[in-house]
């Protein structure tokens, strides 16, 4: 699971580093190992690993993380179809 990677240059997900407290509640909640911390503060190693579950801005005592629930990966998606001229919905028979 670590090293799956979703769509890319899609996620939401934004740290704000000012706000990190360093508690490392985002490390432990990813189950995509998106974080590490350095220097006391926690890092986005690889945004294309984060599957936009929300957990770890759910859990982030100090605020200082964002992410919208599946918007970046549906948006990503969505994208890629119309690039191909193809309906997301359609299906091919
Ligand atoms: S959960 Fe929030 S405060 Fe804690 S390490 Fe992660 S970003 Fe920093
Ligand atoms: S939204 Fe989920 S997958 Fe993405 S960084 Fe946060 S905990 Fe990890």
């Amino acid at each position: 699971m670590k090293n799956i990677v979703y769509v890319k240059n899609v996620t939401t997900l934004k740290l704000n580093t000012d706000k990190c407290t360093g508690c490392r509640m985002c490390i432990n909640v990813c189950p995509h190992a998106v974080f590490i911390l350095e220097n006391k503060k926690a890092v986005i190693t690889n945004k294309d690993r984060c599957m936009e579950c929300g957990a770890c801005s759910l859990n982030c005592p100090a605020n200082a993380l964002s992410v919208r629930s599946g918007v970046g990966c549906a948006a990503g998606i969505i994208q890629s179809a119309l690039k191909q001229k193809k309906s997301p919905l359609s299906v091919e028979i």
